[in-house]
């Protein structure tokens, strides 16, 4: 099944939107099974499920944090994680270039917005966002390449739509002065409203694994 439903996905990508395939509380012979097929990125929301698998699979996958991070565990990814999608905090970032340095690496960063109107959606705004985009060259060892959103968990195709536009947005407004090329937007539910939109990045989870029991 999670070969077909990749290939069903795919299908529905264009070549130039890179698809982070979201195993979240799958078992490694799930992440194995869409590896055969191809897969190579794949994204975890945990640190200790994501340091497991990164242990237990094989070297050329790409893994991805997409999830919210502490900045006590930070530590347990940067010696491998490729892009860290959840950044919304100064301090956060401060963290990743600290931790990021003792291990010799630039980490790849994604900044994360407030673009749903769920008050429980972590993000940035706008202000915030610039405030931290103008700091970063004393952060040697991060580098910003782009953004990432969630949009509100509706039915309704137009709010989502606004949100993502309301994304693309901003990326458009600053991509040329800070060297965005990253724009991580789109989910199972509103990866095809995303792409449409201007995503270059979507994390999917359930249509490619199936249901999960937890999140
Ligand atoms: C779980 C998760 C996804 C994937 O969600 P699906 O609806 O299963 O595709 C994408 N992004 C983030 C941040 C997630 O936590």
């Amino acid at each position: 099944m999670i070969q077909e439903n990749l290939s069903e996905i795919r299908s529905k990508i264009p070549d130039s939107v890179t698809l982070v395939a979201v195993s979240k509380t799958k078992p490694i012979e799930d992440v194995m099974e869409a590896y055969e097929a191809g897969q190579r990125i794949f994204g975890e929301n945990k640190v200790q499920e994501l340091v497991e698998k990164y242990e237990s699979l094989p070297k050329d996958i790409e893994w991805h944090m997409i999830g919210h991070l502490q900045r006590n565990k930070v530590k347990y990814i940067t010696p491998f994680v490729k892009l860290i999608h959840g950044v919304d905090s100064l301090r956060l970032l401060q963290e990743i270039d600290k931790q990021a340095a003792k291990v010799d690496r630039v980490q790849e960063v994604l900044l994360q917005m407030h673009i749903a109107e769920e008050s429980t959606k972590f993000g940035l705004d706008e202000n915030e966002l610039i405030e931290i985009l103008d700091q970063l060259n004393e952060y040697p060892h991060v580098k910003v390449i782009g953004l990432m959103g969630m949009a509100t968990f509706s039915n309704d195709e137009g709010k989502v739509e606004r949100e993502f536009q309301y994304l693309k947005s901003l990326f458009d407004k600053y991509k040329s002065e800070y060297q965005l090329n990253t724009l991580s937007m789109g989910m199972s539910g509103d990866f095809e409203i995303a792409i449409k939109n201007g995503s270059t990045m979507v994390r999917v989870g359930s249509s490619i694994f199936g249901k999960r029991n937890y999140n």
